[in-house]
């Protein structure tokens, strides 16, 4: 038998002017066959294009990294326990910016634009790749990258582009293997031993699946440990 208990509180402001809006206080409690789900508390800071933008916290702050398509907006939303959160556009041809998220007043996820849209003009993918530089280079506050791949694909060039730039920072990074879903448990862990001989043994995997909501709680956990200690 189902019982339930459904409460939901909702913020909801918005600021063009100052480019914030916030979602302030967003809860559901949901008791059902004896599961309970907290959605998280989290706040669209603002997005930014260069370091002058940034927010003025110094909150520690994880980075984002992924190619279009590989899920990261969906991983983002599963990060968060959320439907639509990541609604900020990525689409080729539209300004391309850095956006903050405040997650339980404790720690920023920083979502950094999507890489490896066809079709996009060098002058694109020189204003991406300027402004990723800059933030990992810049940014005091950030302890660590994630990066989403989809599982089937290879490592490229852009993928080592990005190992580069947190080798060079001394910054951490991780690589989550999305869309696991679509490969057999042995499939995948052919593709692990793929991707590691590609990459470099120092990189740590995880298997995730953002459509599944499959192995996000371990990333959390693994941020929280490693790199937040909250
Ligand atoms: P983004 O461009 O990186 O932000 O990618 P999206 O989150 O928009 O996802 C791109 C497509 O991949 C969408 O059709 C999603 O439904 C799908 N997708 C995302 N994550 C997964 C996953 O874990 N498994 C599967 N099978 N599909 C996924």
């Amino acid at each position: 038998m189902l019982a339930g208990i459904y409460a939901h509180l909702r913020g909801f402001f918005f600021n063009f002017g100052k480019r914030s809006f916030e979602f302030s206080t967003d809860r559901v409690c949901n008791v059902s066959k004896g599961t309970f789900k907290i959605m998280s508390k989290v706040e669209f800071i603002l997005s930014a294009t260069n370091k002058d933008h940034y927010p003025k916290t110094s909150l520690p702050e994880v980075a984002l990294f992924g190619r279009s398509n590989s899920g990261k907006s969906s991983f983002v939303n599963a990060f968060f326990n959320r439907k639509k959160l990541a609604f900020v556009s990525n689409t080729p041809g539209k300004t391309q910016s850095i956006n903050f998220f405040k997650a339980e007043d404790k720690y920023v996820l920083v979502d950094l634009p999507g890489y490896g849209f066809a079709q996009v003009s060098k002058k694109l993918i020189r204003n991406w790749s300027q402004m990723v530089e800059e933030y990992i280079a810049e940014r005091e506050s950030l302890v660590g990258a994630l990066l989403i791949m989809d599982i089937r694909r290879d490592w490229s060039v852009d993928e080592n582009l990005i190992f580069n730039w947190c080798v060079e920072n001394g910054m951490p990074l991780v690589v989550l293997l999305n869309k696991s879903d679509k490969l057999s448990r042995s499939q995948q862990e052919r593709r692990v031993e793929v991707l590691k001989a590609q990459s470099s043994p120092e990189i740590i995997f995880f298997r995730i699946s953002a459509l599944k909501r499959m192995g996000v709680q371990e990333v959390k956990e693994f941020i929280f440990k490693e790199w937040i200690n909250a």
